[in-house]
């Protein structure tokens, strides 16, 4: 589960990702960069253990601890006006190493909890502006079940709600699962826009499994896109971002978010610069290799959420800590308009007109090989470890 009910994030590798890994090694040898791509997003390394004093045990704080209806919220996080999230549940096909939900307790929601949410997104005052509930997790794809009583319960409940997204790595981690019963869940609201967020953070991902995965998804008439993190070793790589975006491209699979990895505890191995991710996102929209439609914004997941870094967005530098204060357009009074449970987190500083400068702990640029790590990737063991599955189908 992307998920932890004692701090540790245990290592998850689906049979399907533990099949393409092993194909990998026998073509191309555990120091090729293809077999890496892999294995640095899902094999546990021991150095997750160090932990620095500024990194984050979650990316932000964002969920709606209210009541409503006499029951407590769950599973809902909100921080802008249109979009809330959805969590059903936090059981997923594997287990991104550098996931920013690695430390979200467990949780599964029940279909009472789920109507419960479906009805604040429809009738609650906050909610009157929310036309878009991002379905979460964990991963959605994962339980149909559960996906199919949040489809029905939004359309029952919240006539507000014009656009459901689902954020999934289902199609690129266990693509069998892309099956009639889901395709179903997924063409059963006609009325409404569906998008699925992807994330795929390397060409050798695309795998004809998940190409056909993607084709059964987009055949419900669903928009599919790709946002995901800039990852150290994996993609951090004009040549590999170029490919990958133009497979997304063939794929039918549009640009959304590059993020930058965030400062999870334990994953500064993940994390380039800010400035490397800046100058790499500059030279592929500058590039000229692929369409300008297959172009993504980079981002940085802060502590009051995304911010796009355009021009004049780091306005100050602290070298105590390596860390940026980064200019948003989030307003405090908007935050607890949307969210009334929200509280500033101390990284904040207020500026004159009332707009939210947060303070975002920097990567480094050292390679793979200078950390000392190149050679510390053996899978933790042979068997598929527990199958997080008990509640899908
Ligand atoms: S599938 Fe998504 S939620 Fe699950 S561990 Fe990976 S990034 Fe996190």
């Amino acid at each position: 589960m992307a998920g932890t009910k004692t701090g540790d994030f245990v290592e998850l590798i689906s049979p399907f990702l533990r099949r393409k890994m092993s194909e990998l090694e026998i073509a191309h040898g555990m120091n090729s960069a293809e077999w890496r791509a892999i294995a640095l997003q899902y094999v546990k390394n021991p150095v997750e253990a160090a932990v620095s004093p500024q990194e984050r045990r979650r990316h932000y704080e964002s969920e709606i601890t209210l009541q409503f209806n006499g029951q407590p919220l769950a599973g809902v996080e909100r921080l802008y006006r249109r979009t809330a999230l959805l969590e059903p549940t936090t059981v997923c096909a594997a287990h991104c190493r550098w996931c920013l939900r690695g430390q979200y307790p467990v949780k599964t929601l029940s279909e009472g909890e789920i109507v419960n949410a479906a009805r604040y997104f429809g009738e609650a005052q906050e909610c009157a502006e929310v036309d878009e509930i991002l379905i979460t997790g964990g991963d959605p794809l994962m339980a149909p079940k559960l996906l199919r009583i949040s489809f029905q319960a939004l359309a029952a409940h919240a006539p507000n709600i014009r656009t459901i997204r689902i954020g999934t790595r289902v199609p690129f981690q266990d693509p069998d699962r892309i099956n009639g019963d889901l395709l179903s869940v997924l063409a059963s609201l006609p009325g409404h826009r569906i998008e699925i967020g992807v994330n795929v953070n390397h060409p050798i991902e695309f795998w004809p499994e998940s190409r056909a995965a993607i084709a059964r998804i987009k055949a419900t008439g669903a928009t599919i896109y790709n946002q995901h993190p800039l990852l150290k070793g994996v993609n951090d790589d004009l040549a590999v971002l170029a490919q990958l975006y133009s497979l997304m491209r063939d794929n039918g699979i549009e640009a959304h978010y590059l993020f930058h990895a965030i400062p999870m505890q334990g994953m500064r191995h993940h994390r380039t610069s800010v400035k490397k991710g800046a100058e790499l996102a500059m030279r592929l929209s500058a590039s000229g290799e692929f369409s300008g439609r297959a172009k993504p914004h980079y981002a940085l997941m802060t502590d009051i959420g995304k911010i796009v870094l355009y021009d004049g967005a780091i306005i100050a530098h602290r070298p105590s800590d390596n860390s940026l204060l980064l200019r948003s357009g989030y307003r405090v009074e908007d935050r607890k308009k949307w969210n009334p449970s929200w509280r500033i987190p101390a990284s904040v500083e207020v500026d004159d007109e009332g707009f939210m400068c947060v303070w975002y702990k920097d990567g480094e640029d050292e390679a793979w090989s200078e950390l000392g790590l190149w050679g510390n990737l053996p899978l933790a063991s042979n068997d598929t470890g527990p199958r997080a599955n008990s509640i899908a189908g």
